[in-house]
């Protein structure tokens, strides 16, 4: 089913209200200002499968009904649909400016848990798999969005899961009648004030003193027990702000309390079957990271493009910049190749495509490090006036007293509004809305590296250097220590 952005949103005005901002309860995240530029972001997402130019990045075929649906709704069953992913990605910062997280995380778990849970139900003889497909469908019947939560609070980072203080530290559950209960603590989680339905999973791999940990389950977004709590970034009071201040795009991110959330066996997809957990999290981490690439890729061509626009409106041309700008496009260019390469190099999980290891994780490496240069060339392209807070408010550039004056000292040749408009973006990209999804976002570059370390086969290294030396194959064995 496809849903237009207006149906979509009001899908998310009928849910109950139980997520905060600022102390105050929001009765409804499709207006109240602090989340309702993300509710109009996804939106956008929803309305792009009726645009024929976005239609394709937006909508695919669906594997499991053959039907036409919005693309997050689908199973990633091929190479093409995980690329397909991560093209979507990119256009959504084309139509966005931003991050979109409802239609990113929780999408990525259904798809990552595919092979699993089919292994789980083959070694126990659980019904975890069939739950599985049939929850896509039923996302797929209903158009829903969905947030991902995989960050668990985590307390002492030095302890594991079993070994914390307070059980909360980590999402836990217990079963009950006809289902489980959860508690426990999710942050940090993009996107939940636009999306209709969480998904949870195991934010680590868990040995057997801790399988109340392993769960892996969908409830809706509204369910009795579930606290949200809506983070502040750097721009916030912006976004509530009116004028050209308040930049109206972004994702949100938040902290979910779970308190006794009943969730129906139907909607468990995995509880307590321990060894499958770092599978989950395994796949997981490959599509994801493989598809950041885009992510960030996307939000370089923006800087591009405003780098471009704010040195017009400072009177001068491209020409000026263009090596610049030719770095930035090749910073895009590395995330996103290096992302497409983990793809076309994946394989097959029970149905359910799995970009390559070493590669995924050398890109969520790469998208660590590398965009901060871009973001680098383009403020250094702007000039100072994006830079720490050098352009005054909108208020005051308003003013009846001065506001004139100040408007004049802002025209560099085209007017003011168009550059004060620019700087206002130009401020939100790079520092604004945070460092978005770059360092931390998908895991952090530690995890990562030992990902890419795992994945290495060293020992062919040496060998290939003692051939082409012309040393024998015994030489120079590394002696365990
Ligand atoms: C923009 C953004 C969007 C996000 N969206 C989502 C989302 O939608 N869903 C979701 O589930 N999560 C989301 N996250 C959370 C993200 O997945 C986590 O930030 C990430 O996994 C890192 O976890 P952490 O922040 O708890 O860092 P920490 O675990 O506190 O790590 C901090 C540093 O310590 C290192 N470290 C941690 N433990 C150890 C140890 N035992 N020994 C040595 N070093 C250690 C880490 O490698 C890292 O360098 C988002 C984060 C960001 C920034």
């Amino acid at each position: 089913m496809l849903k237009t952005g207006a149906q979509y949103i009001e899908s998310i005005k009928a849910m109950k209200p139980n997520i905060y901002k600022w102390g105050k309860l929001i009765e409804d995240v499709t207006t109240n200002p602090a989340t309702a530029a993300h509710v109009k972001c996804v939106a956008n997402a929803y309305d792009a499968a009726f645009d024929p130019e976005l239609a394709p990045y937006f909508t695919t075929t669906s594997a499991l009904s053959g039907q036409t649906a919005h693309r997050w709704n689908t199973l990633m069953a091929t190479a093409e649909d995980v690329a397909g992913n991560a093209h979507m990605k990119r256009a959504s910062y084309w139509i966005n400016g931003s991050c979109t997280g409802t239609i990113c995380a929780g999408w990525t778990v259904l798809n990552a848990h595919f092979g699993p849970s089919a292994r789980c139900d083959a070694k126990y003889g659980t019904n975890y798999h069939q739950n599985l497909i049939d929850f896509m469908k039923e996302c797929e019947d209903n158009a829903y969005g969905l947030a991902g939560c995989l960050t668990d609070a985590k307390g002492n980072r030095a302890l594991n899961a079993a070994k914390q203080p307070d059980k909360n530290a980590y999402l836990h559950f217990e079963k009950v009648d006809g289902g489980i209960k959860l508690n426990g603590y999710k942050i940090q989680i993009c996107g939940v004030a636009g999306c209709n339905y969480i998904v949870v999973m195991p934010t680590t791999g868990f040995g057997p003193d801790a399988k109340e940990f392993a769960v892996v389950a969908a409830t809706p977004r509204d369910s009795e027990g579930i606290t949200i709590v809506e983070t502040r970034r750097p721009s916030d009071t912006r976004v509530e702000e009116e004028g050209w201040d308040g930049i109206k795009l972004g994702t949100t991110q938040a902290f979910i309390i779970f308190e006794d959330v009943f969730v129906p066996d139907k909607h468990v997809f995995l509880a307590g079957e321990n060894e499958f957990a770092a599978q989950v999290l395994g796949n997981f981490t490959n599509i994801y990271r493989a598809a950041i690439g885009s992510c960030v890729g996307g939000q370089g061509d923006l800087m591009a493009g405003a780098a471009i626009a704010i040195a017009r409106a400072n009177g001068l041309t491209q020409k000026a910049f263009q090596d610049k700008l030719t770095n930035i496009v090749m910073v895009n260019n590395i995330t996103i190749g290096l992302g497409i390469g983990a793809i076309m190099e994946g394989h097959d999980d029970g149905g359910a495509w799995i970009p390559d290891t070493a590669l995924a994780h050398t890109n969520k490496v790469q998208v660590g490090t590398i965009p901060y240069e871009a973001k680098r060339l383009a403020v250094e392209i702007a000039g100072g006036i994006v830079e720490t807070g050098c352009v005054p408010s909108y208020i005051d550039m308003t003013s009846p007293i001065y506001g004139e004056k100040l408007m004049k000292a802002m025209d560099a040749g085209s007017g003011a509004e168009d550059r004060i408009k620019l700087t206002r973006l130009m401020e939100w990209i790079h520092i604004g809305g945070g460092v978005p999804g770059c360092m931390h976002g998908g895991g952090s570059p530690d995890t990562a590296r030992m990902l890419v370390k795992g994945a290495t086969p060293w020992e062919k290294y040496v060998n290939y250097a003692k051939k082409a030396a012309g040393i024998p194959e015994d030489h120079l064995v590394e002696v365990k220590k």
